[in-house]
C-alpha cells in the first residue's frame, strides 16, 4: 500500500529532488490517500467489468451481512478474505459477479427499532401499529446497509456497491415462496404441536438452531425439592426440580423402574427417594425402612400441590416408567410437566397423561391458575416456595447455579411452552443433502464432518415466528375446515384471491399488507387467512442462491453462475445455519448443491483469547480500528 502511495508522490512532484518526510507514519491518512487515488482513476469501476465476457468464470456468492449495526473488526476480517479471493481470482482473467449482500428480516433488527422506540414488548408493537413498526424496521435496514457501505469501501473491498442485493426484497422472499411451494409438494411442510423452547420477552419460539449455536449461560435459579403424597399410603415421594412454575402444570412423577429407590423415614415423615440419590437429596439424619424398585413404584397415585387450580381439576397423577431417569441429580424421581417440557410432552403421548399448558406468549399464566393467574413465570418461584411450605410439602430449597438456555438476543431465561409452529419435515431431504455434502470441497477439510454431523443429527427446521418483520410465510389456513394451502408466487396469490388484493397491491409482501389478501379454501370454498406468522430468517439468507441468480425469471442467467464455486465464511454456526439453509433451499428446488468450495475460518478473538462480543463490551468496532490504528 505505501509503495503505491509513494508512486503518487513520484509523478506530481518528480522534479523536487528531496520531498520532505515525515517521520511519524499516519496510516489511516495514507489509506484514504490510495482510496482517492483509486477513485481518482476510477480503478474500482474498470476492475469490475474488465474481464466482462471472458471465457473463464469464478462465481462467488456473498454470505449477506446483517445489516443492523456498524460493522466490527470481524466483519472486516471476513470482507478482507472475500476480496483476496475475487481479486486474485481476477486477476488470472475471469469473468466474475461483484454482489455484496445484506440480510435484513428478523428478529435483531426488531429489537433494535423496539429500544429505539422504547417499546417493551409485542403488545405495546402493536399499539404502535403493525405498519409503522414494519416502516421502522425497514429504514433501520437502509441506514446501516449504507453504513455498512461506507465502511466496506472504507476498507478497500472492491464490490459493485450500486448492485447489493437484499433479503427484504420482493424478489427473495417470492423465491422463498416458490421453496416452500416445493416443499408442499413434496409434502414436507406441516403445522406440530409440541412444546418449543420459547422467549417471553420476544414472544416467540427459537428453533434448535439458535439454542445449540449460542444459546446457554450461567444461571441461579431457585430450586425445590417437594414432596408429593401418594393415595392410600402414608408416604410422599421426593421430587426435585429447578423451574417450580412447572410445578402447577405437573401431571405425572417419572422413575426409572430399573433403580433401587428406598423409603426411608426422616422426623416420622416417609419419602420414597432413588437409592444413589438418597445422599445428595436428603438433609440430616434418616433411617432407610424399605428398598424396591422403580417397577414397584409405577402406577401409583399421587396428590400435587397445586391440584386445587381449576386448570387441574381433571388431572389425575400417577407415576410412569421412564428409562432416562438417573439418580445422577436430584431424588430420582422426575417431576413431569407435558406442557412445560420437552421431554415431558413426547412421554405424555407415551403414556396418554393430561397436557396442561400454563403460560401464554408472554410467559404469562393464563386464566384457571388461581392466584398465579396473569402472573410472569420469572416471578414467581419465590411465591411458590411460599405456597408449598405453607401447604407442607416443601422438603428444603436452595440457589442452584447451572448452564441454562437463553434467548440469544435479549438473555431472558427462556421457557418451554406447549405451541403451535409450522416445520418443514427434513426427513424428505436429509439424504439427498448429505450426498450433496459430501460433493463440496470443504476448507477445512473437518467442515464436511460438521456438516454431515449436523445434518443426520438435525430434527424438522422450525420456519415460523410470530413476530412482525420478515418474510410472510406464504401459508393460507382455511377459517372453516382448517386445511392450508402454500401459494408459491405472487402470480399465484392474485389468481387466487377472492378479498383484499387491491390493498396489498403496490406493497412489499410483507405484514400488514400481505394479510389482508384471502383466497378460497381449494377444500370446502371457505376463506382462507394467512398465517400470521413469518419466517425464520435463516431461510431468507438461504434462498439467495436462486435469488441473487434470478432463478425465477432468467434460468439462463441462472445456470451460468450455479453452482457458485465458492462461499467464505467464519465457521461457528454456520453449519447449521446459513450453509445449511442455503443446502437446504438450493437442493430442494435445484437437486444440485449451491457452491462447490466453502472456505471457512475460525471467531475473531481478543488479546485474552475471549470471543469479542458488543455485549461484553470487548469488540472493536471497524471505524476505531480504521481511523485510530489504520
Ligand atoms: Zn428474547
Ligand atoms: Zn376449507
Amino acid at each position: 500500500m505505501t509503495l503505491e502511495v509513494s508512486n503518487v508522490a513520484t509523478e506530481t512532484e518528480a522534479d523536487l529532488t528531496f520531498t520532505e518526510v515525515s517521520n511519524t507514519v499516519d496510516f489511516p491518512k495514507l489509506e484514504r490517500d490510495l482510496l482517492k487515488w483509486w477513485k481518482d482513476r476510477r480503478v474500482v469501476e474498470q476492475y469490475l467489468i474488465k474481464n466482462d465476457g471472458a471465457e473463464e468464470r469464478f462465481s462467488f456468492i456473498d454470505g449477506p451481512i446483517t445489516a443492523n449495526n456498524p460493522m466490527a473488526v470481524h466483519h472486516a476480517w471476513g470482507r478482507t478474505y472475500k476480496d483476496l479471493f475475487q481479486r486474485y481470482q481476477a486477476m488470472l482473467g475471469k469473468e466474475q459477479r461483484f454482489q455484496n449482500g445484506f440480510d435484513c428480516q428478523g428478529l435483531w433488527v426488531e429489537v433494535e427499532v423496539e429500544k429505539e422506540l422504547g417499546l417493551k414488548n409485542k403488545r405495546e408493537i402493536e399499539d404502535f401499529g403493525i405498519a409503522n413498526f414494519v416502516e421502522r424496521c425497514k429504514e433501520r435496514v437502509w441506514k446501516y446497509a449504507e453504513v455498512q457501505t461506507e465502511q466496506a469501501i472504507r476498507l478497500g473491498q472492491w464490490m459493485d456497491w450500486d448492485n447489493s442485493y437484499y433479503t427484504m426484497s420482493d424478489e427473495n422472499n417470492y423465491t422463498i415462496w416458490h421453496f416452500l411451494k416445493t416443499c408442499h409438494d413434496h409434502g414436507w411442510i406441516y403445522k406440530g404441536h409440541d412444546v418449543m423452547p420459547w422467549c417471553p420477552r420476544c414472544g416467540t419460539g427459537l428453533s434448535e438452531h439458535e439454542i445449540v449455536t449460542e444459546g446457554y449461560q450461567e444461571r441461579t435459579h431457585l430450586s425445590v425439592y417437594v414432596a408429593l403424597p401418594l393415595g392410600g399410603e402414608d408416604a410422599s415421594l421426593l421430587v426435585w426440580t429447578t423451574t417450580p412454575w412447572t410445578l402447577a402444570a405437573n401431571v405425572a412423577a417419572a422413575v426409572n423402574p430399573e433403580l433401587a429407590y428406598l423409603l426411608v423415614e426422616q422426623k416420622g415423615n416417609l419419602y420414597y427417594v432413588a437409592k444413589d440419590a438418597a445422599k445428595q437429596a436428603l438433609k440430616g439424619e434418616y433411617e432407610v425402612v424399605s428398598e424396591v424398585t422403580g417397577a414397584d413404584l409405577v402406577g401409583k397415585a399421587y396428590r400435587a400441590p397445586f391440584d386445587s387450580l381449576p386448570a387441574n381439576a381433571e388431572v389425575t397423577h400417577r407415576v410412569i416408567p421412564w428409562s432416562d431417569v438417573s439418580s445422577g441429580e436430584g431424588t430420582g424421581i422426575v417431576h413431569i410437566a407435558p406442557g412445560a417440557g420437552k421431554e415431558d410432552f413426547a412421554l405424555s403421548k407415551e403414556h396418554d397423561l393430561q397436557v396442561i399448558a400454563p403460560i401464554n406468549q408472554f410467559g404469562v399464566y393464563v386464566e384457571g391458575f388461581d392466584w398465579l393467574s396473569d402472573e410472569y413465570v420469572h416471578d414467581v418461584a419465590k411465591r411458590i416456595e411460599r405456597e408449598l411450605r405453607d401447604q407442607n410439602v416443601l422438603y428444603r430449597s436452595h440457589q442452584y447455579t447451572h448452564r441454562y438456555p437463553v434467548c440469544w438476543r435479549c438473555n431472558t431465561d427462556l421457557v418451554f411452552r406447549l405451541v403451535d409452529e409450522w416445520f418443514i419435515n427434513m426427513d424428505g431431504l436429509r439424504d439427498r443433502l448429505m450426498e450433496v455434502t459430501r460433493e463440496i470441497n470443504w476448507f477445512p477439510a473437518f467442515g464436511k464432518e460438521r456438516e454431515l454431523d449436523w445434518l443426520t443429527n438435525m430434527d424438522d427446521w422450525m420456519i415460523s415466528k410470530k413476530r412482525y418483520w420478515g418474510l410472510a410465510l406464504p401459508i393460507w389456513v382455511c377459517d372453516d375446515c382448517e386445511h392450508f394451502e402454500v401459494i408459491g408466487s405472487e402470480i399465484e396469490l392474485k389468481e387466487r384471491a377472492v378479498e383484499g388484493w387491491d390493498e396489498f397491491e403496490g406493497q412489499t409482501p410483507h405484514r400488514p399488507y400481505i394479510d389482508h389478501v384471502k383466497i378460497e379454501c381449494s377444500a370446502c370454498g371457505g376463506r382462507s387467512t394467512r398465517t400470521p406468522d413469518v419466517g425464520n430468517p435463516w431461510l431468507d439468507a438461504g434462498i439467495v442462491a436462486m435469488s441473487t441468480l434470478d432463478y425465477r425469471h432468467d434460468r439462463d442467467y441462472w445456470e451460468k453462475w450455479y453452482p457458485a464455486d465458492l462461499i467464505t465464511e467464519s465457521f461457528p454456526g454456520q453449519f447449521r445455519n446459513w450453509f445449511y439453509a442455503l443446502l437446504a433451499e438450493s437442493t430442494a428446488i435445484a437437486d444440485e448443491k449451491p457452491f462447490r468450495n466453502v472456505f471457512t475460518y475460525a471467531l475473531m478473538r481478543d488479546e485474552h483469547g475471549e470471543e469479542m462480543h458488543k455485549s461484553k463490551g470487548n469488540a472493536i468496532w471497524f471505524d476505531d480500528a480504521a481511523e485510530e490504528i489504520g
